[in-house]
Formats: structure tokens, sequence, C-alpha cells
């Protein structure tokens, strides 16, 4: 199964690309996550990258079609793969779409992840990261056994540098600039599916599932397995 998560910061793609990965068998590849890495270790991409991300801004449309082109060829993405937070403008979709038509393996379905901007705001505002795994909590909704500590690994939490507000902020705008176009592109092609990201994980991704006309229940095998 090969799927895109589309929808605004905060809107859940990496908690529901996750949960995705491990219900079909599938690869999950987060660019914003191989971003940060990268510029954690601060590799050339990282250090090019970080000039954007730090902004809020988005990195070059070919640096990034590049990556993406790249990881879905790796073993780990043979059985399909859910893309979170890629593609982000119409030029990736399009070099997304020369890839995989090359390569003979289309998109089975879009998920587009609609959550109003206030709530956006007030989810990324209070978010905290584990600087070691990259675990997900909230500082109201999510909270860790111990304050400031990963639950998994024991990793300090962290705000991201663009968690910001005001970065938030911008982070929306270049989202309805730029990558809201994509929800128009993709339902043209009859692949989008409109699900509310509001609600707990779990009911978002009932309601994910659902909408990919898969059977909820029980964990599929992923092999095969076409909306
Ligand atoms: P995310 O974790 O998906 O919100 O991504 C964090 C930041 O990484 C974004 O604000 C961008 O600066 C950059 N980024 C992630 N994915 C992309 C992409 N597909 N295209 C351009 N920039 C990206």
């Amino acid at each position: 199964m090969r799927l895109v998560l589309v929808g605004p910061p905060g809107a859940g793609k990496g908690t529901q690309a996750a949960m995705l990965a491990a219900r079909f068998g599938i690869a999950h590849v987060s660019t914003g996550v191989m971003l940060r890495q990268a510029v954690q270790e601060r590799t050339p991409l990282g250090q090019q990258a970080r000039r954007y991300m730090d902004r809020g801004e988005l990195v070059p449309d070919q640096v990034m079609v590049g990556i993406v082109g790249e990881r879905i060829e790796a073993a780990d993405a043979e059985t399909g793969f859910v893309l979170d937070g890629f593609p982000r403008t119409i030029p990736q979709a399009e070099g997304l779409a020369a890839i995989l038509a090359r390569d003979g393996r289309p998109l089975d379905a879009v998920v587009n992840l609609v959550v109003p901007d206030e709530v956006v705001v007030r989810r990324l505002a209070g978010r905290r990261v584990c600087s070691g795994c990259g675990a997900n909590y909230h500082v109201a909704y999510d909270r860790p056994r111990v304050a400031g500590r990963c639950d998994r690994c024991g990793g300090q939490l962290v705000q991201r540098e663009d968690d910001r507000e005001e970065t938030v902020r911008r982070r929306l705008e270049v989202h309805n600039r730029q990558t809201e176009p994509l929800v128009s592109y993709y339902r043209e092609q009859g692949l989008l599916r409109e699900v509310p990201g509001t609600g707990s994980p779990e009911a978002v991704q009932a309601a994910i599932v659902e909408a990919l006309g898969q059977a909820t229940g029980p964990r599929a095998t992923g092999r095969g397995d076409r909306p």
C-alpha cells in the first residue's frame, strides 16, 4: 500500500503515519524527521535545510524530491510506504508522480487530515519532542510520567525550534499557500480521502482506515491491500 498524508503542521500526520505503518507493515517516511536528523548530524543536507526550517519555510523542491526518491527505493519500502510531510508543493507531487510512474508503483490514496487553524496553534505551541527518540508529548494533553523526560527512552523533552508560536503561524501560512493546492491536485486524480483530524489518535486512525476502505479491527497484512 502506498499512501500520502497531507494536512497542516500539527494535524497529527506523524502519529497517524506511524500507526498506519505498523498496521499495514509499510515504511513510515517522514521528511521532517529525516531533515531534523540531518540537522542534528550536521550533514551538508542538514546545514542547507536548517536555514529554511528555522524560519518555517520549505526546503527547495529539488532537494526534497531527491531525498524521498532515494528513501522509497529502500528495502523496507518494498511492501509500501506512508509519506508524512511530503509532498508539500505541486512540483514535489509531480516529482513523486514521475518517480512512481517510472517504477510502476502508483499511489493508492492520499489522506487529507482536516484540522482548524486554532487547534493547530494550540497543539503545536504545547508540543514537546523527545530529543532522544523523537516521541511527541503535549504540555496539557499528553504529559510524560516524569516531567521533562520521555516515557519511552528517558530522553530530554524539548520544544522544537519551529514550534514557537510565531513560527507556527508562519508554517500555517506557508501550508495554506503552498500545500493546500495539493488537495485539489489529488482530488482531481480521484485519490483524495478527507478525514477530520480532531478526536483521539485511535478515533482518527479508525476514520482513516474506514476512508481507505479497509476493515478496522485486527491488524491487516499490508500485502496486496487496496483501498
Ligand atoms: P514537519 O516536521 O513535517 O512539520 O517539517 C518540519 C520542517 O521541515 C518544515 O517546516 C520544512 O521547513 C521542512 N520540510 C519537511 N518536509 C518538507 C517538504 N516536503 N518540503 C519542504 N520542506 C520540508
